[in-house]
């Protein structure tokens, strides 16, 4: 049993009310944390002001240094902290040992852009009538960043908004996942040791309402960066007040399969089906809605059905298991509802279906689901794809688009014509062709359109959205 703590300037805070964080797949519990609330986030962000100021008398180059340290320090316990994200998540060992991968690269690029923040040259003689005045503008670091991160990438979509926050010279107040905080306290500690100042990266945990909500109200938190569903999202924004926010939301993404794949099928039927089910489909880019021209339903249908059967759903540390447990058991409830919903109304399962614990459910395809169920127009975030007849190219952009969400798309093509077609009129924040939405790289930007958010993550990005920006003039007459 681990006992977690919150983090505040470098000293361990516990407290009497606890949460117990529980293994996914058998529900045994793995650790505790303190049930943080008001109070608590108030005294992380007094913290994290002294934070900052020790933060200004960093040069761009210790931050680097620091940055670039915490990235090794974190490869070298890889091992380590993947199992204990397969503990929190249930994700997979090989799932959980690709998080931490990318979450050194996410450090090592926010690292990298600590040198490189930069601003120019104003030519302020280009108005009319101003002469003999010269400057610039910098970019200047915002001030304490309250960062709010999900369960499904509790690590890596942490250092997304640490990384770049710290790059560019701000302190930080951590809100992690209530189901996932353990991990996150490992990586604040990681950051210390690698030299950051303890009182500008500071952990709170417990519930969002509470101890969360009390970090957006505080009017001393310059920004908020939050990564979670888009009701929470919606909220924050209404109670935090002036401030600024990076919003990275849900989704229910779509693909466009066309008829001139009938040779690749294989191909294309396993990538979509890896893209809905990996990580029991709680991923924000998950495959949820696949739309098949006519004339190759069938056939994709038949593939898919025999791919996802021979997918092993299971215990996430058996090195054979394809598909761990979704988070908790009021998930499993909700996604076992929509199933049922969207049976009810007319749709078919043509594989899986069946819950096999509390938290495991089978990877499921249904096929004709009508489009005014939750399947099709909100995120499940389970192990499930939908798949409906289209007629062709117009008609598969018609459907993604019909979503409230916008975060990526994709389309499988020869043609490059209808291949920019659907990029131009897709409206997504991430357009892949011959590829799933799932496919995500760390350094490119990723956000959504519609409900799916407000900004862009990648740290090149993000830095410049974790500062604001100065003008220096200075008069020569
Ligand atoms: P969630 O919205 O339930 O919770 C996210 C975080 O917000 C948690 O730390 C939670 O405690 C906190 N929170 C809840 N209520 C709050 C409040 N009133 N004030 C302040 N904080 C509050 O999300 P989740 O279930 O942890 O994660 C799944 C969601 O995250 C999905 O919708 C998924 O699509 C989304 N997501 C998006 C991205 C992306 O990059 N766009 C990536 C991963 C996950």
């Amino acid at each position: 049993m681990i006992k977690g703590y919150m983090l505040i300037g470098g000293e361990k805070v516990c407290k009497d009310r606890e949460i117990e964080i529980l293994f996914p797949y058998d529900e045994t519990v793995v650790g505790t944390i303190p049930d943080g609330d008001k109070e608590d986030a108030e005294r992380a962000v007094s913290v994290a002001l002294k934070g900052f100021e020790k933060m200004n008398q960093m040069t761009a180059y210790e931050r680097y240094q620091c940055l670039s340290r915490a990235a090794r320090i974190l490869s070298n316990r890889s091992f380590e902290i993947a199992e204990l994200l397969t503990k929190e998540v249930g994700k997979t060992l090989k799932e959980a040992l690709g998080e931490v991968g990318r979450a050194v690269n996410t450090l090592t690029l926010s690292a990298e852009e600590a040198k490189r923040l930069k601003g120019e040259e104003i030519l302020f003689d280009a108005a009319p009538g101003v002469k003999g005045k010269v400057g610039f503008y910098r970019r200047v670091p915002l001030g304490v960043i309250g960062c709010i991160t999900p369960f499904n990438f509790p690590l890596n979509l942490t250092c997304h908004k640490v990384g770049p926050a710290l790059a560019a010279g701000n302190s930080v107040v951590i809100k992690p996942s209530e189901n996932t905080s353990l991990v996150v306290i490992k990586l604040a500690e990681i950051l210390i040791e690698a030299g950051f100042p303890p009182e500008a990266v500071n952990v709170v945990t417990g519930y969002g309402e509470k101890v969360g909500d009390a970090l957006v109200r505080d009017e001393r938190v310059k920004k908020i960066t939050f990564t979670g569903s888009v009701p929470v999202g919606k909220i924050i924004m209404s109670r935090g007040g002036l401030k600024k926010y990076a919003m990275e939301l849900g989704s229910n993404a779509g693909v466009y399969i066309d008829s001139d794949q009938v040779d690749k099928l294989d191909f294309v039927a396993e990538k979509v089906c890896r893209g809905g089910f990996t990580m029991a489909g709680q991923v924000c880019i998950s495959v949820q809605r696949v739309f098949v021209n006519d004339t190759i339903f069938d056939e994709f249908i038949e593939k898919a059905v025999s791919f996802t059967k021979s997918l092993k759903v299971g215990n996430p540390f058996d090195e054979n298991t394809d598909i761990g447990p979704v988070i908790d058991k009021a998930s499993a409830d909700r996604i076992m509802e929509w199933i049922e919903e969207a049976v009810s109304a007319g749709a078919e399962i043509v594989v899986g279906g069946r819950r096999l614990s509390n938290t495991l459910i089978e990877p499921t395809i249904l096929i004709n689901v009508p489009e005014d169920v939750k399947l099709f127009t909100d995120e499940v975030f389970g192990p499930v794809i939908v798949v409906n007849r289209v007629k062709n190219v117009e008609d598969g952009i018609e459907k993604i688009n019909l979503s409230r969400y916008g975060l990526q798309a994709g389309i499988f093509t020869n043609d490059i014509r209808k291949a920019l077609k659907f990029a131009d009129e897709v409206e997504a924040g991430g357009i892949m062709i011959n590829e799933i939405p799932t496919f995500r790289v760390d350094q490119m930007p990723y956000g959504g359109m519609k409900e799916s958010g407000i900004g862009r993550e990648g740290p090149s990005f993000a830095i410049e959205e974790m500062t604001e920006i100065k003008v220096i003039c200075f008069d020569l007459n």
